[in-house]
């Protein structure tokens, strides 16, 4: 159990039993939007057959066996040529798991070993998953994957279909203990109304890539893959509800509240600022050049957070100073006369890249990822820097670069050095790292600005793996101790006369976008559809009202309380339609 207390967040809220007409469970909501349709599941793993007899002829089933990882692999491969950039990224590192060579050579073991074909692979699956799971972070969060490519294997040298989404044609609500990133990043947008998951967390990738994909979404929501297929749901992705088996009244009711947001949302444009005039930049979270194009086309005042590392998530080798030039120069052009906040490499951890790695580690989280990566392979900054400021001075962006993981004062001193040698104007670095939230005085002194991370930064406050859905209810930015974090970095950059701006998925949600206002943020970094909602949330207080907001907030006792009473004391304007 994550807290003593029962969480307001999670668990049944009415149901039949009670009389009170369709039940309505609480998710947590990670896209917005509201959604209806029947429950598609996403068929279970395949597992192979528990009397699966040894092989006759080692050497002929190893061959199936390899067969059968390269069948997996070039099927994910083929999948990645359908879709776009982040989607794309995700496939092909899938892919690259299922060509490893060593997952064949542990194979071949447990065919010595007497196992059946399936058995095999299933046993060279679980052998990494273990080894993986006692590493942590970020290789713990690719066991799913690793499980995901043992799976379909399975089923492949079984001659079975394959697990996932299985083949549908009506507008549906996919449900799934967890999605694959592969999985979500591959779902047809014009069938999937909706998706529902029953682990998952407010950061995982697939509340990101739903969000990035306009797909409502909900995440923890107990139960969800008991659900029968062909249930009807209505969900909201702003909310976190699920109802089961609506009524059509209720059904309406959440349409009719979906139609007056869209009023809303519409009758808004242009620069975030609240009622009383202070400006609050909008901003889009982007992973590579198709995100770039898309967010480049919206009402939004441009980048707060370009991933990197999400570009070269598949790469072998590191990317020469060419590549990665065009790479830029195609992110940058959507976003003439736009900010374009790009951060360097974030790798390690849960963002692994394989010509960045410097070999396992205990607690890779707390271990050389981001910005410490530099220190031993300042080649790849290096390199990184170059191209930027060679992209940024062909194209009329913005640009601006932010390093990751950055903790003292000394590192942001060296980072800024590095940018400014390489010719580009503006530095600055992710406050993600408590110490450095605590010391933003000394930290942002060294550079022109910072970025909240609000994601690793409830992680390290809170000491929570963000992989770990389990974990979620510590993990949640209405922690009043990550509150109280944010509101120290927001101190020490008014000392220094710094803007802050946030970039984790806490700046998307419209209530907490308002607390972190009135803690003295000036910019708010998100997914590109959250950006119409918090612009009217801002529109509808002032800056004293959000002061007020983010000091009801902090005196809260839990994240619950902390949320409830800042939705009881902002405009009903505002709350009517969340
Ligand atoms: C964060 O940590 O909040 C953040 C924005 O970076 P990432 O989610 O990529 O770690
Ligand atoms: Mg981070």
């Amino acid at each position: 159990m994550a807290t003593t207390e029962p969480s307001a967040q999670s668990g049944v809220e009415s149901g039949p039993e009670s009389g009170a007409g369709p039940e309505t469970r609480q998710g947590i909501g990670v896209s917005p939007g509201t959604a209806y349709g029947p429950v598609v599941q996403v068929a279970p793993p395949v597992r192979p057959p528990a009397d699966e007899p040894p092989v006759d002829d080692q050497e002929a089933a190893l061959g199936d066996v390899k067969a059968a990882f390269e069948a997996v692999a070039v099927s994910l491969e083929e999948r990645a040529t359908r879709v776009e950039d982040t989607a794309q990224q995700i496939l092909k590192a899938t892919a690259l798991i299922a060509r490893d060579k060593g997952l064949v050579k542990a194979a071949a073991k447990q065919l010595e070993a007497g196992k059946g074909r399936a058995g095999a692979i299933a046993g060279a699956i679980e052998q990494y998953a273990a080894q993986f799971e006692a590493l942590g972070g970020y290789f713990a969060e690719r066991v799913a994957d690793l499980r995901d490519v043992g799976s379909r294997a399975v089923a492949a040298v079984l001659g079975v279909p394959a697990p996932g989404v299985p083949h549908f044609t009506d507008p549906s609500v996919v449900v799934a203990e967890d999605l694959a990133p592969a999985e979500t990043a591959t779902l047809d947008r014009a069938l999937v109304v909706g998706i529902i998951t029953e682990a998952g967390g407010r950061t995982s990738h697939t509340a990101i890539l739903a969000a990035q994909m306009g797909i409502p979404a909900v995440v923890q929501l107990a139960g969800a893959t008991t659900l029968e297929p062909g249930t009807h749901v209505a969900l909201d992705g702003d909310t976190g509800e699920v109802t089961i088996e609506p009524d059509l009244e209720l059904v309406e009711q959440q349409r009719a509240r979906a139609a007056r947001r869209t009023e809303a949302l519409g009758r808004l444009s242009g620069a975030g600022a609240t009622s009383d005039g202070l400006a609050v930049a909008l901003l889009a979270n982007i992973g590579g050049v198709d995100d770039a194009v898309a967010a480049g086309a919206l009402d939004l005042e441009g980048v707060g957070l370009f991933r990197t590392e999400f570009v070269y998530l598949s790469a072998t080798k590191a990317p020469t100073v060419e590549e990665q030039t065009q790479i830029y120069r195609d992110v940058f052009a959507p976003f003439e006369g736009r900010r374009v906040v790009v951060r360097t490499l974030d790798a390690g951890a849960d963002k692994p890249l394989k010509f960045a790695d410097l070999g396992p580690e205990e607690n890779p989280a707390l271990g050389r990822r981001g910005l410490r990566l530099s220190a031993e392979r300042p080649d790849l900054l290096d390199a990184q820097l170059e191209a930027l400021a060679i992209a940024a001075r062909e194209t009329g962006a913005d640009v601006r670069v932010m390093a990751p993981m950055v903790a003292t004062a000394e590192e942001a001193a060296w980072f800024a050095r590095r940018v400014r040698e390489n010719g580009l104007p503006k530095a600055g670095v992710m406050i993600e790292v408590p110490g450095a939230a605590l010391r933003a005085r000394d930290v942002l002194g060294e550079v022109d600005f910072g970025s909240l991370g609000t994601n690793d930064l409830a992680q390290y406050t809170m000491a929570a793996d963000r992989m770990q859905g389990a974990l979620s209810d510590l993990l949640d930015p209405w922690q009043p101790a990550v509150l109280d974090v944010v509101g120290i970095a927001c101190e020490g950059a008014r000392t220094v006369e710094r803007p802050i701006g946030v970039c984790g998925e806490s700046a998307g949600d419209p209530l907490l976008a308002l607390v972190l206002v009135g803690l003295g943020v000036t910019s708010l970094s998100m997914a590109p559809s959250k950006v119409p909602v918090v612009r009217l949330a801002l529109s509808l207080h002032t800056e004293a009202e959000c002061q007020r907001l983010a000091q009801i907030a902090r005196e809260s006792r839990t994240a619950v309380d902390a949320m409830g009473a800042v939705r009881e004391a902002a405009s009903s304007e505002l709350t009517d339609l969340l």
